[in-house]
């Protein structure tokens, strides 16, 4: 975890020094009105100018995935720097050459963050269309210099390219005050799912079984619908561990956790609650629908081979099911049931599956 977040600190780096590197950029162009040194105020200004958003596509990219490396990005500033130097004599090109390139890599950017798919984010979706403007804006400008490019310096066109400047300084600001929010969130969702998921088999933990189950349960009652319950506990796992080692174990258990997700509906709630126990909340679910998925999983644990290192380790379940009609009781309650069934399906000889009416199993366990 720790590896995560460094890995993402250092996209915000990229863009901190993005920033840093277009205000230099601007000082450095700025001093044109006070010195005559072209190679300076325009030459090293543009490298500078191009250096940015170079380092803005870099964070961008490492953002979304940090595991790959991405040396073409580095080659643009030095390919455009050995350019921009040819250039020098012709300024005017030379504008026009950063212009382009500049829009490029704003379209690239947009490009990436587009296909990251997490379009959802508000965050993601403005940076994209700060880039899709930006790089317009840059295309726009560089259209306009091809077509003055013959003719001598005016008024109009300077003040034309001013205009082009302004737009871009704001631009530029805001997608500098957008992305730390971009990290900002990414960081907070990376923070709710440790604290919700199960590392291991990327179900719910035991505290957001709970936190969720209780609004599935009240929304189960607001509807008048049935809801069932299930504990699920592992047959002799211990043994698992003891013969095949803790790491087979693990894998077991995540093995496990992708079959209760295979059989379950997205609107369900699934967690690992204790070490090889699992829970599972089915919402606007009947007594005869719960047992028939409850079966199948069991089934499925058992007739599936899992498979360790070419070594077949044969698994079971036991599962105790709680059905109410009509949702009524607290998840505390329901749970107390499933697992008294699942105490007679251990008792039982395991690798199976027991429901616990409420009035029912009351009687049998006394
Ligand atoms: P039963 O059929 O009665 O449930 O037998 P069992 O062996 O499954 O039950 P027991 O409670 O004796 O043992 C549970 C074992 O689960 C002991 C513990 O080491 C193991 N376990 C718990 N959490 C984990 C985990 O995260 N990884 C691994 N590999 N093992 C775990
Ligand atoms: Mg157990
Ligand atoms: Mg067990």
């Amino acid at each position: 975890m720790a590896i995560y977040s460094q890995r993402r600190q250092r996209s915000f780096l990229y863009w901190g020094l993005s920033c840093v590197v277009f205000a230099s950029a601007e000082v450095v162009a700025s001093l044109r009105v006070f010195i005559d040194f072209t190679l300076l105020t325009y030459t090293v200004a543009d490298i500078l100018i191009i250096t940015a958003p170079t380092l803005a596509l870099y964070g961008v990219l490492w953002h979304l995935t940090p595991e790959r490396q991405y040396p073409v990005v580095k080659y643009i500033c030095v390919g455009s720097a050995v350019a921009l130097l040819a250039l020098s004599p012709y300024l005017m090109l030379s504008q026009l050459f950063t212009s382009l390139v500049v829009a490029t890599l704003f379209a690239a950017t947009a490009f990436h963050l587009s296909k990251a798919r997490v379009l959802t984010n508000i965050y993601i979706l403005i940076l994209t269309f700060l880039f899709v403007l930006h790089s317009v804006l840059m295309l726009g400008q560089a259209a306009y210099m091809s077509s003055i490019l013959s003719l001598p310096i005016s008024d109009k066109s300077n003040h034309i390219l001013e205009i082009i400047l302004v737009i871009h300084l704001v631009l530029t600001t805001c997608t500098a005050l957008v992305f730390p929010m971009l990290y900002f969130t990414r960081s907070e969702a990376h923070l709710i799912n440790l604290a919700n998921f199960d590392a291991l088999t990327n179900l719910y933990n035991r505290r957001a079984f709970f936190t969720f189950g209780e609004q599935r349960i009240k929304e189960c009652i607001d509807k008048e619908q049935p809801i069932a319950v299930m504990m699920i506990d592992v047959d002799y796992f211990k043994r698992v561990n003891d013969q095949f080692g803790h790491d087979a174990g693990d894998a077991a258990l995540k093995w496990i956790g992708k079959k209760i997700g295979d059989h379950i509906r997205s609107s369900d709630v699934a967690a690992r609650i204790g070490g090889e126990e699992f829970a599972l909340i089915l919402a606007n679910t009947d007594h005869e629908t719960a047992i028939k998925v409850g079966q199948r999983l069991r089934a499925s644990v058992f007739e599936s081979n899992f498979r360790w290192h070419d070594k077949a380790i044969p698994l079971s379940i036991s599962i105790g099911v709680n059905c109410q009609p009509l949702a009524c009781k607290d998840i505390k309650h329901m749970l107390m049931q499933a697992d008294k069934g699942l105490y007679i399906a251990k008792n039982s000889g395991r690798n199976q599956l027991v429901e616990n009416d409420d009035t029912l199993v009351g009687a049998a366990l006394s």
